[in-house]
């Protein structure tokens, strides 16, 4: 028994998989989670709302996985290996009372833009609306924070077994500026040669080369 990472389908403890739709930032209409509720009540899964603002549907057989995908009718989520994972987002300017910057629009941007692009090592990302980041940004690869004068980013974070707080790299971005420095980062991050995460190739080879990302 394997994992089937094509098929965007994860080996449980039980022998039964798990499947993991693509939710941007967590959003779903009510018609897209009554369908989802549906397809899981068809293939008697349960449905797990996940750390990363997913819902996977778990107890899938593996005879189903197809099946199930093609009821779905949705794109896989959970993307495997090295790459951009999908951007992780809070509600933003356009709900939360507290929002500084309109996370959904950039965040979706985000997730368009370079969700699956191969890096050496995952990159994920957090788009809070304002400090108090409820999207852990400073524990992201990438971060960003809204605040009243535009997008602060930092870079290098991480959580897991090796925690790291990322470094703070620019502030006062607008969106334009803030998407286009997200795609520099990216950039730079893909062509290394690095078995490493952002955070730990920058503290092993120092910000000097980094740092040329914001010319
Ligand atoms: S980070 Fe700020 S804007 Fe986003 S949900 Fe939390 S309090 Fe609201």
């Amino acid at each position: 028994m394997e994992d089937f990472p094509e098929k965007g389908a994860k080996l449980q403890r039980d022998g039964t998989y798990a499947l993991i739709p693509h939710v941007p930032g967590g959003l779903i209409t009510p018609e897209e989670l009554s369908h989802l509720a549906q397809v899981a009540l068809k293939y008697k899964a349960w449905l797990k709302i996940t750390s990363q603002q997913r819902i996977a549907l778990i107890g899938i057989k593996k005879e189903d996985i197809d099946k199930v995908w093609d009821d779905l009718d949705m794109k896989v989520g959970g993307l495997n290996g090295p790459c951009v994972k999908a951007a992780r987002f809070c509600p933003g300017k356009a709900y939360c009372q507290k929002g500084e910057r309109d996370t959904l629009k950039i965040g979706m941007d985000i997730n368009e833009k370079f969700l699956g692009i191969s890096t050496p090592n995952k990159v994920k990302i957090g788009i809070s609306g304002c400090h108090n980041s409820c999207a852990d940004s400073a524990l992201r690869d990438i971060g960003l924070i809204g605040t009243r004068k535009g997008w602060k980013m930092m870079v290098g974070g991480s959580g897991g077994r090796k925690p790291r707080i990322g470094s703070l790299l620019i502030k006062d971005l607008n969106d334009e500026e803030a998407l286009s420095l997200v795609r520099k980062v990216i950039d730079y991050y893909k062509v290394q040669d690095t078995p490493w995460r952002l955070g730990l190739l920058i503290e092993k080879e120092g910000w000097l080369g980094f740092i040329k990302v914001l010319d």
